[in-house]
């Protein structure tokens, strides 16, 4: 039951027919895990925090640019800024090196946001699912990659290496990221809320420049080492 501090805080998307206080509160029940190295990232973050995804787990690693950025800004700990962005919102912080049993710690969110193999794999070994998100200069990836159906693509039939973004001497703007890290959200939150998201094993490529976007179907690929079947 949402409290009527609750229903002002998400008045306006509450009103929304795809969410209501039912999806409200389904979104304030979910846990997503997040991947925290790279500005898409961080800007998904944000906006889990803000529509009211209860618990968000973070995984730290390399700290980008922006979350330096945000460190120096404030005089708190960056995970308590998402806290008081929104106090309903659970932060659980976890360091790579706490990765031990990944599968079975990945079992515990209902979707993980990540750009490392060793996540995605475990999504697959848990039947969780995956989004994945990078971008350079010439194109944006965005790709929704289901453990629980084997019969669709994983990350790795595909040929996008998860260190791409990772390369941070790369030319980039920022509001590339962030508008990737908007849609990563989006996506993420159409999960949770079970409206129609993109399509298991499907990718959206993007041209960086103008932000265009094809949707497209990725193959399974006979060489991937993940067990499809
Ligand atoms: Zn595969």
């Amino acid at each position: 039951m949402l409290s009527d501090e609750q229903i002002e805080r998400y008045s306006r998307q509450i009103i929304l027919p795809q969410v209501g206080g039912k999806g409200q509160e389904q979104l304030l029940r979910s846990r997503v895990l997040v991947n925290s190295n790279s500005t898409i990232h961080i800007a998904a973050l944000h906006y889990l925090a803000a529509a009211g995804v209860g618990t968000i787990g973070i995984v730290t690693s390399a700290p980008s640019p922006l979350w330096a950025a945000l460190e120096a800004s404030s005089s708190q700990d960056p995970f308590q800024v998402l806290a008081r962005l929104n106090p309903d919102c659970k932060i659980i912080m976890y360091a790579e090196k706490e990765l031990r049993s990944p599968h079975q710690f990945v079992k515990n969110y209902d979707i993980v946001l990540a750009d490392t193999d060793l996540l995605h794999d475990a999504c697959w070994a848990a039947k969780r699912s995956f989004l994945y998100a990078s971008v350079s200069a010439e194109e944006a990836y965005l790709m929704h990659c289901c453990g629980d159906a084997p019969e669709t693509a994983c990350l790795r039939c595909t040929s996008f290496s998860p260190t791409v973004q990772q390369q941070t001497d790369k030319p980039l703007m920022e509001i590339w990221a962030l508008f990737i890290g908007a849609h990563l959200a989006t996506e993420a939150i159409k999960h949770l809320l079970a409206l129609p998201c993109l399509a298991r094993g499907t990718a959206l490529r993007f041209q960086t420049p103008i932000l265009g976007c094809i949707e497209e179907t990725v193959e399974k690929s006979n060489n991937c080492i993940l067990f499809h079947e």
